[in-house]
């Protein structure tokens, strides 16, 4: 794999194991993991964090991660999310190449496998066909506190088992008539081992095997055959999976047993999930977002969604920086939004080149410039790296500034413009303001000054004058007027669905705010999806959806410093 890192891996409980796995030599240095969404919604940002955790642990020792679409639920699936999710993986950086093999996997391509496997469970004693109600099979469960109850048709001969399998498969019963279970332990403390559902019936249009089956496999059973089918050496998951793992390991011993798989077999991994404040990370929960048309789809720039992150304008380096700095663990928490933010700014502050924004525009008239009259100011595109050379704009008489970079009555520790005060237009000249315009209802709409000649960036005069205010401008005669989308934040509480309370009445009403603005001159050369520092605000990205050649619309990635934190 391909993908560069910017930190060092840091060392963590699994890759101890692996480590000591390598060291006896239980895999003769084979390492293969999988990623295994299910295509029945868009990825997101948690699963960007099982993303780097199974492919960063693949890449790291020489293995390969296997991208499975884990299609066992066929009235939810879609191809279109298969679609987005292989999009999202690569995006982020990662394939699924080995030696020129390609391992991406379908478990449905294991239909055919995993019914044969059932009737080897049958055959060997291990499963049966239960035709209790679902409401008589609940009432046999037991609870936490007791044992369950067996079902009456628990002892079925192995003939009627597979007679009733096979006509369940020939689509001779309806839905819910029977189902196939493992018979493991009813009076099991855990309740996933009390013979849990192996097949279902379900007369369900499958989006790749179509109408073949009216009988689907269930997650548990499908997951831990698919691992060991494609010789998976660690199946890391989340922590939820841990009750799990009996479950996962009784059905390898079984197929083990009967020498269908060989020892060792996979080895379940579980590791808490990410779980990011100010971020709802439900496939639900997202869905009831874009139905209830709170934001304006899968890919709206607020979304937590792989494709939303990057239509903000989040590099597919700051996610994995992300997923690295958290690290991973056994122990459920919360990783404060800033951290991504932090990560963002890591990784664009030394790749994104410089430009001047004006977001909120108030004229600035230099009334001693004479209107004819023009400069070329220049400004390094990149502060620390010179080799990337100057960008170049006009400075003309009047200019656009930001309208809160003047007040007619300053408060303490105000140094920017107002009347009979000095600031630097930066790579430009000192101006001194002199007052303003303002309409007939009072509201200024122009600012005065003068500026000094001899004062320009760059020349000696420079030095002459000493201003504590410096602020940005574009000439408005040849700025690039743009519309600018400034998000913020989707919620404006930390844990918006914490103790299930309604995660609507927690949208920030503030999250997107649309702004006419000016820019220098180079930005209408931008690209959709690349990245720049608008200088003073923050990271923005030409918007990937509706840019058009010439002229991008801009989004705000994120601010220059987290104006979410908490005062000191
Ligand atoms: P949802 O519950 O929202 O439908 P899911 O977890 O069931 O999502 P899957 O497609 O089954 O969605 O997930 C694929 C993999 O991603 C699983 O192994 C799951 O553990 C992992 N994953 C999902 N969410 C997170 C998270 N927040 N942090 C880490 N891993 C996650
Ligand atoms: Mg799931």
């Amino acid at each position: 794999m391909s993908t560069e890192r910017i930190d060092v891996p840091v060392s963590n409980f699994i890759r101890n194991i692996i480590d000591e796995d390598i060291r006896t030599g239980k895999w003769a240095g084979r390492v293969e993991t999988r990623f295994p969404p299910e295509p029945n919604g868009y990825l997101h940002i948690g699963h960007a964090k099982a993303i780097c955790v199974n492919f960063g642990i693949a890449r790291d020792y020489g293995g390969v991660c296997h991208l499975r679409l884990d299609d066992t639920n066929p009235e939810k699936e879609d191809v279109e999310y298969v679609k987005s999710i292989v999009d999202a993986v690569r995006w982020l950086g990662f394939d699924w190449n080995k030696g020129g093999q390609e391992h991406l996997y379908y478990a449905s391509d294991y239909y055919d496998k995993l019914y044969a496997f059932a009737e080897l469970l049958i055959e060997r004693g291990k499963a049966y066909v239960d035709s209790q109600s679902a409401e008589e099979m609940r009432m046999r469960r037991g609870s936490l506190t007791e044992p369950g109850q067996p079902s009456p048709f628990r002892d079925r001969p192995i003939e009627e088992n597979l007679d009733l399998l096979r006509r369940m498969k020939a689509g001779e019963f309806a839905e819910g008539a029977h189902v196939l279970r493992a018979k493991i332990d009813m009076a099991s403390p855990n309740i996933n081992m009390r013979d849990p559902v192996i097949y279902r019936i379900r007369f369900a249009h499958h989006y790749r095997t179509g109408d073949k089956w009216c009988v689907y496999p269930m997650y548990d059973y499908t997951h831990c055959i698919s691992d060991a089918l494609e010789n998976i050496t660690h199946s890391l998951c989340t922590l939820e999976f841990e009750d799990h793992r009996p479950l996962y390991d009784w059905f390898l011993e079984q197929l083990a047993d009967a020498a269908i798989f060989t020892r060792p077999l996979p080895q379940q991994i579980e590791f808490s999930r990410l779980n990011l404040t100010y971020v709802i990370t439900s496939k639900r929960k997202l869905l009831q977002l874009v139905e209830g048309q709170h934001v304006e789809g899968w890919d709206d720039p607020r979304m937590p969604t792989i494709v939303g992150l990057r239509r903000r304008g989040f590099t597919p380096e700051s996610i994995r920086l992300m997923c690295d700095r958290t690290g991973v663990t056994k122990v459920n928490s919360w990783i404060d939004f800033s951290v991504l933010e932090g990560a963002l700014r890591d990784d664009l502050d030394d790749k994104a080149p410089r430009s001047v924004a004006v977001l909120d525009p108030l004229k600035l008239i230099i009334d001693n410039y004479p209107e004819d009259q023009s400069d070329t100011c220049s400004a390094p595109v990149h502060p620390h790296h010179a080799e990337r050379g100057m960008r170049t704009f006009p400075l003309t008489r009047e200019l656009w500034i930001e309208r809160d970079d003047f007040t007619e009555t300053p408060p303490k520790g105000f140094f920017r413009l107002f009347p009979g005060n000095k600031v630097r237009l930066r790579y430009g000249y000192v101006i001194e303001c002199t007052g303003c315009d303002k309409d007939a209802d009072g509201n200024v709409i122009a600012v005065r000054c003068n500026y000094f000649p001899d004062s320009r960036s760059g020349t000696e005069g420079a030095n002459l004058y000493k201003v504590k205010g410096n602020i940005h401008w574009v000439s408005v005669e040849h700025a690039y007027r743009a519309e600018v989308r400034l998000y913020d934040r989707l919620f404006k509480e930390p844990q918006p669905d914490a103790g299930g309370r309604d995660f609507i009445e927690a949208l920030n009403p503030e999250s997107k705010r649309v702004v006419t603005a000016y820019l220098e001159p180079g930005a209408q050369q931008l690209h959709a999806e690349d990245r720049v520092q608008f200088e003073r605000h923050g990271y923005f990205v030409a918007d990937r959806v509706d840019s058009t050649p010439g002229a991008p619309v801009f989004n705000r990635i994120t601010g220059l410093r987290d104006s979410w934190a908490k005062p000191a």
